[in-house]
């Protein structure tokens, strides 16, 4: 069934029924546990802005395969302008929802697959890519939400897949039958697999020639037989279940994409669903094209957060009394620098996007590192400015009861109040936003989602064409050209 609004998205969700557990108990339905209610409004919002006017042109588009008009986030980017645009809508969505609205993962390892499987083919003979564009136009017409899975929980990292002590530390293959394989293993945090309908496995990293039961990629639903998941807990998240609105901070929505640990315990996946079974050689590719579109993603769906944020500290300080100081205007300033700095690096390397052989459109992958690995330092700028404006009082805020209490709650209005034109229950409301904001869990995504800090390093070093710009060197400086230098 097609869906088409956020009420066809919860009620798809509850027609499923994934084995997802929290605090040691199951969760019988996502779409209304306490834990992950806020992540399946935060995904429905990718559904909801393509039903308005508004925002149709970012939001949806035209298969390339079908012709059909389908959700962009179901899309195979086919010129530049497809990368721009999606780069504007995860600024969009992020501003509406101030947190990871999950759907970008799957996207991403769908335009990855579709370029590496089409390689694959050419190289190899194999029907990978026609098996791919198959699922991928049953993803489209169906507007399901695909999560990728790509981090393995890796074990001792100092070996490789195969040199683990248990070689479950990575997907792989444990069998191989007529009609299927069937992989066991686990997938770590998986950014929104609990609210998704199917999952999108691809490894970790480049493979050597012998690790060929690794070399996996393949689609299952997320309630397949031997799927377990294990949801993570977030700061603060026993405030949601006692609903205490007001002190969740952001009560409609979560902190960050509600990540979990997934659990294949030898699950069948029929060949129509494989898109890689072996082939050692392409692991690296789907890895790095996977890298690169996630990694542009940062400077857009984290800007919109530092907007929210920054949207907040103007607030606060108008409540506060403190909007006119020279250093308030001069710190918010700078936190519109760095979130523009960072949404100029996202349009970049969308710009700078090139066509792939199959005619999907990869971003510039150096600039999209340099994007992400500015995330890692800039998000957390904005985060830190937002605490020195703020002031202290987020750390003794009382909780929402005794706001209520008949007790105490006239002291706490009383001396929890800002400028007299705003009501203090705005100023605690807002107080609490830039904690969640900013504390806990809610930044651990921008440190290390799409890769952490070092994997970015090593493709700026990788991809920073010194040799090139040795030789720029030589030439002004009038040294010889044949000097053997090199930058390796
Ligand atoms: Fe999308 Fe950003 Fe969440 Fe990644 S972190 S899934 S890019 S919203
Ligand atoms: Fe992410």
């Amino acid at each position: 069934m097609k869906i088409k609004n956020t009420t066809d998205y919860r009620n798809s969700l509850k027609a499923l029924n994934p084995r997802i557990f929290y605090k040691g108990k199951r969760i019988e339905d996502v779409t209304t546990h306490p834990a992950t209610l806020p992540h399946v409004r935060s995904a429905a919002m990718t559904y909801a802005v393509a039903n308005d006017a508004e925002y149709e042109d970012l939001a949806t588009t035209t298969s390339h395969l079908t012709g059909n008009t389908i959700n962009r986030f179901t899309h195979i980017h086919q010129n530049a302008e497809d990368l721009i645009k999606k780069v504007k809508l995860l600024r969009l969505l992020g501003q509406k929802t101030g947190t990871c609205f999950q759907r970008c993962v799957g996207f991403d390892g769908m335009n990855a697959t579709y370029s590496v499987t089409h390689d694959m083919d050419k190289a190899l003979g194999t029907d990978y890519f026609e098996r791919f564009k198959k699922w991928l136009i049953h993803i489209q017409d169906d507007n399901l939400m695909v999560t990728g899975a790509m981090t393995d929980p890796k074990g001792d990292r100092s070996k490789g897949p195969s040199g683990q002590e248990d070689p479950d530390q990575y997907v792989r293959i444990v069998e191989q039958r007529d009609d299927g394989i069937v992989i066991r293993g686990a997938k770590a945090h998986a950014t929104g697999v609990v609210n998704s309908h199917e999952i999108l496995i691809m490894p970790t990293t480049a493979l050597k020639e012998n690790e060929k039961e690794y070399a996996v990629i393949c689609a299952m639903p997320v309630d397949a037989e031997g799927i377990t998941m294990i949801f993570g807990r977030q700061a603060n998240d026993d405030r949601r279940d006692n609903e205490e609105r007001i002190d969740v901070g952001k009560p409609r929505f979560g902190v960050v994409g509600g990540e979990a640990l997934v659990v294949f315990e030898d699950v069948f996946i029929p060949h129509e669903r494989v898109f890689m079974n072996g082939e050692t050689a392409f692991a690296g590719d789907i890895v790095y094209q996977f890298a690169a579109h996630h990694r542009a993603n940062y400077g857009a769906c984290k800007t919109g957060l530092m907007d929210v944020l920054t949207g907040a500290i103007t607030y606060l300080s108008s409540v506060q009394g403190t909007q006119k100081g020279s250093h308030v205007r001069d710190k918010i300033t700078e936190m519109i620098l760095l979130s523009e700095t960072l949404y100029s690096s996202s349009l970049a390397c969308s710009l700078e996007g090139k066509a792939t052989p199959s005619g999907a459109f990869l971003v510039d992958t150096l600039l999209a590192n340099v994007c992400k690995q500015n995330v890692t330092r800039f998000h957390f700028e904005v985060a830190r400015l937002a605490l020195d404006l703020a002031g202290g009082f987020i750390a003794t805020l009382p909780g929402e009861q005794d706001m209520n209490s008949e007790e105490v709650g006239h002291l706490v209005k009383k001396y929890f109040v800002g400028a007299a034109a705003f009501p203090v229950e705005d100023r605690i409301k807002i107080g609490r936003l830039i904690e969640a904001m900013t504390g806990g869990t809610a930044l651990v995504e921008s440190m290390h989602g799409a890769g952490s800090p070092q994997a970015q390093r090593i493709m700026i070093m990788r991809e920073g064409h010194l040799d090139k710009k040795m030789e720029l060197a030589k030439i002004l400086a009038g040294v010889s050209r044949d000097s053997s230098a090199s930058a390796e």
